[in-house]
């Protein structure tokens, strides 16, 4: 589960920003749940596509990436649930067998 020791460096996307924690990229929830519950101090990443400070730890850095896909999703209401891991580039390919789709316009 644990994907990276101490002592070396993670870094955020633009690599502004690094630091030295454990990683662990836990597989299923009952590992998640132990590390919640056996460290005080925990961060957890994405993308790492933060430009500041907020991924970033010498102590403990959790990554969800084997949590993803569709918890719930409503054909109705065009409303979804996704797990923690699952990254917006992906949502698509989840969101199409409920006939859903994220809409990625321009509008920042
Ligand atoms: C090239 C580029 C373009 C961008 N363009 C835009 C833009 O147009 N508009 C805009 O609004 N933003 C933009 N951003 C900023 C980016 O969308 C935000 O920084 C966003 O938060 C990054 O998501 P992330 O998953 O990488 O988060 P991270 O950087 O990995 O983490 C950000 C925060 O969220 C927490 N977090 C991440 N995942 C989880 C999780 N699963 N559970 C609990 N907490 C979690 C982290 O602990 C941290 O506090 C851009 C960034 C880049 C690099």
């Amino acid at each position: 589960m644990k994907i990276q020791q101490a002592n070396a460096t993670w870094r955020n996307w633009s690599g502004s920003q690094y630091s030295s924690p454990q990683i662990f990229e836990p597989k299923e929830i009952n590992e998640l749940q132990t590390l919640v519950k056996s460290h005080a101090q925990i961060r957890v990443v994405g993308a790492g596509h933060s430009f500041s400070a907020l991924a970033k730890t010498d102590e403990v850095l959790i990554r969800l990436d084997h949590f993803k896909g569709v918890i719930y999703a409503d054909e109705a209401t065009a409303q979804c649930t996704v797990q923690a891991g699952t990254r917006l580039y992906e949502l698509g390919e989840y969101l199409a067998p409920f006939n859903q789709a994220f809409d990625q316009s321009r509008r920042y």
